[in-house]
């Protein structure tokens, strides 16, 4: 546009062959950047300042070659289609591109001169701005189609402002003659080039993105002719081999590479892949000590035949030895596991199984099959209650023993149960930080059994301890402890404790009467008597010594001893034992009664025993046979005949 336009005045002649001369010059304008669009790819290695000086150069020449082409509207007024290179170079190049193309424009222009030159330069250099203002509006971002339609447009209006506003061009009245052409003609021929150079862009972008891919990738990327040669290389592959550059390697084969053995083994492979076209995949290959996946596929022409062949070989020496490892360590484990005695459970934060053994199921003969990776841990409780695996759940209620099982299950908790067969487990449980609960069951039957046994045998054993061997009721030993307790129980309560001392009448002669085992016999019926003769189960009848008894009566008061004490010696005269030695003719018992409460009882218990024993001696001093509660006045011990 620019340029020249201009006018004519007139002659409609010229305006008609405008067209046609236009078509001419567009032609030459998408040529010049089609040949850009093929040779940039070239450029793709060099600098980009490199390829923008280059392009701005070709799009001036483009420019320079319209304005050669350009026809002479008027004289000294030239049009052409010089501004759509222009433009293009100012959006696709930037600055230097448009830099370069717009001197080469203008010099040239300069040198063609002519009575627009002033204007068409002014032309040339809106171009130019229109162009690089399309660059910086796209610089964010790759331009696309729509910018393109964009500049064609600012291209239009800058050009028809240009023919309405410069004077040469107003004076010679471009704008009404050829002013639609050109401007339509300029915006086609940015349109049509900038489309391809919209096109060039995107395929150098997939181009470089395959490029990249192949050369980058971590694994081993070649390509190989029909003889097994190398055609090209990924950067890994220099690598491996211990090269600079790919290109190095182009045209080497596996036999300048590795050993020959390896390399013919290798070479029939690969030509094996290329005469029969079938890829082979995920071969294995030992190069070098390491462990390789080798994949090749047979590369073909448009015509199908084989003319080659791609390889991508994967590194897995790490990887194996890693599975190896992990595969062994397994091993360790599992053996480790399947051979322990334990069972061993894990359970996710959600409760449900993720591991166990077979000693975990078999430790469960009632629910082991329902302890199955996936099952939920409520499902597993579920079949323990209806199995009646554990009898002690039945005792309570088997819905909320599930419920609080459930719940504490991902809590630290040691537990030992017993099964419906009497087998005990313990079972441990732990939480890792990742809220796993791992349980460890083991079988403690035995040793729960000697447990129980043992505590039972300490029981019988305190008791033998406890217990005189001949009646049965607790012994001497036992006595103190008893006491102690029993007494200090009634001081807690301030309630009186009364004591009987109890002696049988002349019972030396009754051993000598009747032998020493009739002596026995009657002190086990002497000891029954008493045991019958009191009530409360707080009552105790001790065995003093001999053939004297001692009853405790906490809560009791001297009248109520009193009572016990005659019970006795009624049911002891209901036995009516013969004894030829007594002056009763009969067996008979002494009793002496001690009281006390209170103060007394907390400060000197033993008190009671001194004055128990004390009416025990009175009533065997006042004849036998008798109940004598103690006093302080011995006159006035409270008497009662037993008899
Ligand atoms: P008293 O009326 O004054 O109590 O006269 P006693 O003969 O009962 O007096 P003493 O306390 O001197 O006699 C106790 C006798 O009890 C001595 C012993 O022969 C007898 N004896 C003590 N322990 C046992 C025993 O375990 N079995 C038998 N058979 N006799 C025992
Ligand atoms: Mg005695
Ligand atoms: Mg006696």
């Amino acid at each position: 546009m620019v340029n020249s336009l201009h006018v004519l005045e007139g002659g409609s002649n010229a305006v008609n062959g405008i067209w046609t001369q236009f078509g001419g010059n567009l032609s030459f304008v998408c040529l010049a950047i089609s040949l850009w669009a093929h040779f940039s790819i070239q450029f793709q290695c060099r600098s980009s300042t490199q390829e923008k000086i280059t392009f701005g150069i070709v799009a001036g020449g483009a420019s320079v070659g319209s304005i050669f082409l350009a026809i002479e509207f008027n004289s000294g007024i030239y049009i052409d289609l010089r501004f759509a290179p222009l433009a293009l170079a100012g959006m696709f190049g930037g600055p230097i591109a448009a830099a370069f193309a717009a001197s080469l424009a203008i010099a040239f222009r300069f040198v063609v001169g002519g009575a627009a030159m002033i204007d068409g330069i002014i032309a040339i250099l809106a171009a130019t701005g229109i162009g690089l203002a399309g660059y910086f509006w796209t610089r964010k971002r790759s331009p696309e189609f729509r910018d393109v339609a964009l500049l064609s447009l600012g291209l239009g209006i800058a050009l028809v402002a240009s023919m309405a506003l410069l004077p040469t061009l107003v004076n010679a009245h471009v704008l009404a003659s050829i002013g639609f052409p050109l401007t339509s003609l300029n915006c086609l021929a940015t349109v049509l080039g900038g489309f391809v150079l919209l096109k060039t862009q995107q395929w150098e972008l997939e181009r470089s993105i395959l490029v990249t891919a192949f050369s980058q990738s971590p694994d081993y990327l070649y390509v190989k002719d029909r003889n097994s040669r190398f055609i090209t290389v990924n950067e890994n592959m220099t690598r491996l081999f211990r090269f600079r550059t790919t290109a190095e390697m182009t045209g080497l084969s596996d036999f300048n590479l590795m050993s020959p053995p390896l390399a013919e083994e290798l070479y029939h492979l690969e030509q094996q892949v290329m005469e029969t076209g079938k890829p082979l995949i995920d071969s294995t290959e030992r190069i070098e000590g390491r462990f390789l996946l080798a994949s090749k596929v047979p590369l073909r022409d448009k015509q199908g035949r084989v003319i080659g062949l791609a390889g991508v070989t994967r590194d897995m020496t790490e990887r194996t030895a890693l599975e190896r490892e992990l595969r062994e360590s397994k091993n360790l484990l599992s053996h480790a596991m399947a051979n322990m005695s334990d069972g061993i459970a894990m359970y996710d934060g959600k409760g449900f199984l993720i591991f166990c053994n077979d000693q975990y199921r078999d430790a469960f003969p009632l629910s082991g099959d329902a302890r199955v990776v996936g099952a939920h841990i409520s499902d597993i409780l579920r079949r323990v209650v209806e199995t009646g695996e554990r009898p002690a759940i039945a005792e309570g209620d088997p819905e909320e023993w599930m419920k609080a099982a459930s719940a504490s299950l991902h809590s630290n908790k040691d537990e030992e149960v017993q099964l419906h067969n009497g087998d005990w487990r313990s079972i441990r449980t732990r939480i890792a930080g990742d809220g796993t609960a791992m349980a460890v069951v083991s079988d403690i039957t035995a040793t729960k059994q000697a447990e129980i046994a043992l505590r039972l045998s300490a029981e019988q054993l305190k008791n033998l301890a406890e217990t005189d061997g001949l009646t049965g009721i607790v012994n001497r030993r036992a006595f103190d402890e008893t006491f102690a307790r029993e007494t200090a129980g009634s001081t807690r309560r301030n309630t009186p404790f009364s004591l009987l001392m109890v002696d049988i009448d002349r019972f030396k002669a009754y051993n000598d009467t009747y032998g020493h085992p009739a002596g026995d016999q009657c002190l086990r019926v002497v000891s029954k008597c008493l045991r019958h003769s009191v009530s409360r189960p707080a009552d105790i009848v001790a065995r003093y010594g001999g053939e004297e008894f001692v009853v405790f009566l906490p809560d009791t008061s001297a009248k109520g001893a009193m009572i016990v004490a005659e019970q006795f010696a009624r049911r002891l005269a209901k036995e009516n034992i013969a004894h030829s030695g007594s002056e009763f003719g009969r067996v008979t018992a002494s009793i002496g009664i001690a009281c006390a409460t209170g103060a007394v009882l907390r400060t000197n218990p033993n008190r009671l025993l001194t004055e128990a024993d004390a009416a025990l001696y009175d009533a065997k001093t006042q004849g036998r046979n008798r109940i004598l509660a103690h006093s302080p006045n011995p006159d006035r011990h409270v008497m009662k005949d037993a008899g």
